[in-house]
């Protein structure tokens, strides 16, 4: 008999008003008990909702049968059999709307809490493995270049490699990961788990170049030249949008790529690190999505007294994770929402001393269907801070675009890209947030999946 109980099992966290001082860990993660009540919530339907929603369709009731008969291992080989990171999916895939917002238990309470054991499954394969399993792979002799090491890269050089091809990724930073290592600050995603996949994939022989800017370093004319018979772009979205008003480039204001890979790739809050820590007393941060929740909560564990998210909507539209605006307020960040940046104001020193922001109130819906915040005449008002974090988005960085004939992007600066992944350029290929714009995690690896078994398919008709 499932068990019937409304609530998802608690998954044990650290206590906000400790956590915000470090950079630890935020959810500890299941127990094996708690993972045993979590999964004889499931009800293993015969119509399977949850494996549609989601985007690499991982045979979940069959994961979550397994965890009930005691079988962790077996779960591991089910989830991996269609998901290659499943301890990172496992900590920031959005499955509110995702697979659980499919999952019939939410009907009638909480949807069974299919990413907390997607976690469990994970750490606990990583905790017990003794040493990697030895995958016996027959090249083919046929080479791939990929360029970014983000979800998107590593998904398609793990398909491609898995497949005998000879798989080279190039990385333009110094640490291999994307977004996953450079963005997602470690207390919600530990580095030492990305290092591991990466270290997975180099062990299955693909070659990672790192300090690698392709169209810098080499062009992708050259990798051709030197014998790569297909590259996939996953170069993702890195390009910061600004807000275009007076007083950005003033001193303390940063864009959220700059600040978080500061504190993430850079290591600027631990001891030992040559890159200068941001010292801040009262910080903005503009923006409603993971990425500004990522630079406010980052803001507070370095030390600021008050950190403040400017949003011009409201809560409704917030488009963050709500797991993480419910720990972002406990934390203590204080949301300033249907309020809209108009001035960054400085001293005599040229450094920020206060934003200063217009009220706004919803209209009518607009073109993303969301309702237009207006503004309110004659409500300016200014709140004192001295540093200023711009979150309002990214596009993708034009380098590869402006540096290789035949490939086109829209107007958004993004890659174009059929549903098979293919460019406008024969022998190449691209996904994840380098076509679709910022997005997540799991579309980006569903791209990089989609694209692989494009580029076999490509070589072997060319053979
Ligand atoms: P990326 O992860 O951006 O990787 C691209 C890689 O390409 C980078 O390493 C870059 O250095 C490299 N590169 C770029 N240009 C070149 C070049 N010319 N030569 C060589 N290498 C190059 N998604 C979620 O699902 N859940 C979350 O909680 C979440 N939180 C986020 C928090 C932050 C702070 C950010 C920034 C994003 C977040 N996202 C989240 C979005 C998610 O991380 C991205 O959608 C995903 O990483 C995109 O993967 P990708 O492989 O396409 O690109
Ligand atoms: Fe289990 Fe929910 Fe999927 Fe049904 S929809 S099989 S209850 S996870």
């Amino acid at each position: 008999m499932p068990n019937m109980d409304k609530n998802k099992t608690a998954m044990p966290e650290q206590e906000p008003m400790i956590r915000n001082k470090n950079f630890q860990e935020v959810s500890l993660g299941y127990t094996e008990e708690n993972a045993k009540i979590e999964a004889s919530r499931c009800l293993n339907c015969k119509t399977k909702p949850c494996i549609e929603g989601c985007p690499v369709n991982v045979r979940i009731p069959e994961f979550i049968a397994k965890i009930n008969e005691g079988n962790y291992e077996g779960a591991y080989e089910v989830l991996t059999s269609t998901n290659s990171l499943p301890a990172v999916c496992g900590r920031v895939c959005p499955q509110e709307t995702q697979c659980e917002e499919k999952c019939v238990r939410g009907l009638k309470g909480d949807p069974v809490g299919i990413g907390r054991l997607e976690r469990f499954v994970a750490d606990w394969h990583m905790a017990h493995q003794t040493a990697p399993k030895k995958i016996d792979i027959t090249k083919n002799g046929h080479k791939v270049a990929v360029i970014g090491s983000g979800p998107a890269g590593l998904t398609c050089a793990g398909d491609l490699a898995l497949a005998g091809y000879e798989v080279t990724v190039f990385e333009s930073l110094h640490e291999a990961g994307g977004v996953l290592i450079y963005g997602i600050p470690e207390f919600r995603l530990p580095k030492a788990i990305v290092k591991k996949e990466v270290g997975r994939l180099e062990n299955m022989g693909i070659t990672v170049k790192r300090d690698a800017v392709i169209g810098r370093s080499i062009t992708v004319d050259e990798l051709f030249e030197s014998g790569f018979e297909a590259v996939f772009i996953g170069s993702g979205a890195g390009l910061p949008e600004f807000l275009r008003i007076e007083g950005e480039s003033l001193l303390g204001v940063y864009s959220a790529n700059e600040y978080l890979t500061r504190i993430n790739l850079m290591k600027s809050y631990q001891a030992g690190y040559d890159t200068p820590a941001v010292k801040s007393k009262c910080v903005a941060v503009v923006g409603g999505g993971n990425v500004a929740m990522d630079s406010a909560r980052c803001a507070k564990r370095l030390g600021a007294e008050n950190v403040y998210i400017i949003y011009r909507r409201s809560m409704d539209e917030l488009p963050a994770r709500k797991e993480e605006v419910h720990h972002a307020i406990e934390e203590g960040i204080e949301f300033k929402l249907l309020n809209n940046p108009v001035k960054i104001l400085g001293d005599e020193n040229g450094r920020v001393r206060a934003i200063e922001c217009v009220k706004m109130e919803l209209g009518e819906p607009d073109a993303s269907g969301r309702r237009r915040p207006v503004p309110i005449e004659g409500s300016n008002f200014a709140i004192d801070v001295d540093t200023v974090v711009i979150a309002v988005g990214t596009s993708p960085n034009p380098l590869i675009k402006s540096t290789t004939k035949g490939l086109e992007t829209n107007k958004h600066g993004c890659l174009i890209a059929d549903e098979a992944g293919k460019t406008t350029r024969e022998g190449i290929y691209a996904g994840g947030d380098a076509v679709t714009g910022a997005a997540t995690v799991i579309l980006a690896m569903g791209a990089g999946k989609t694209a692989a078994e494009s580029i076999i398919k490509y070589i072997s008709e060319k053979k």
